[in-house]
């Protein structure tokens, strides 16, 4: 590959990188690319898992503990948090919340971008409101480098209408596997997710599924991809 390339993935809290892109992730990391993360909240509003009752600032400093951990196993190579109120995104002013994602991605002139799918994966209402202001930002050229925005689907996801690329483990799962592990106050919904985590990667969670939403000013374009990095100018 000639030119590196930046990937900003745009999500609500720590860990919804680990959960939908690792694999993704270590892979773009691993072929000289830039992965950055940018996560519109601390998690502070999570529950602790084992390690029993904590202010929202303990698990805040903790959920930073723990993210900081993981972007290094992912090898993200830049992460940013804008500290907003975790559970409450609906109530932040979305014209804020697209200033701050906006300029995240032109600040690092990111070439493509993936975030939540329309029903947040989960439901999570933080997660739908990532999704509507990344489409904002994306879709009205508020950050001009942005050539392709996928969502991050589950991985079986398929779709008569659009293109998907699938990403294998492929030996990922060990990076995975880590990575989940060190987001240890998320151990409830992780193991919920994927089971007690162990050396075999569950059968469900052989790949992850990204769906391309739209691409140089085209939704949905229908394509035949091999990278997430195909057709970039
Ligand atoms: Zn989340």
């Amino acid at each position: 590959m000639t030119k590196s390339r930046t990937v900003a993935f745009i999500y609500a809290h720590p860990d919804d990188e680990t959960f939908g892109c690792s694999y993704l992730i270590r892979q773009i990391a691993d072929e000289g690319n830039k992965p950055i993360l940018f996560t519109a909240t601390r998690g502070d509003a999570g529950k602790t898992g084992h390690l029993g009752a904590m202010t929202r600032e303990e698990l805040a400093t903790k959920r930073d503990v723990e993210l900081a951990k993981a972007v290094d196993i992912l090898g993200i190579s830049v992460m940013e948090q804008a500290g907003m109120g975790d559970g409450k995104l609906k109530e932040v002013a979305p014209a804020v919340l697209q200033q701050q994602i906006a300029d995240f991605l032109r600040r690092h002139e990111a070439d493509v971008v993936v975030t939540f799918p329309e029903d947040g994966i989960s439901g999570h209402s933080d997660h739908i409101v990532i999704h509507h202001a990344v489409n904002e930002v994306v879709f009205g050229g508020q950050a001009p480098s942005v050539q392709k925005l996928y969502y991050n689907q589950m991985g079986s996801f398929a779709s008569d209408i659009s293109s998907v690329i699938w990403i294998e483990e492929n030996g990922k799962w060990e990076v995975k596997r880590r990575a989940l592990e060190v987001h240890e106050s998320q151990i409830l919904s992780i193991e919920r997710v994927f089971g007690k985590l162990g050396p075999d990667v569950p059968p469900q969670h052989r790949v992850e599924a990204f769906e391309l939403a739209w691409e140089h000013g085209v939704h949905f374009p229908k394509r035949v991809e091999t990278s997430i990095f195909d057709h970039l100018k």
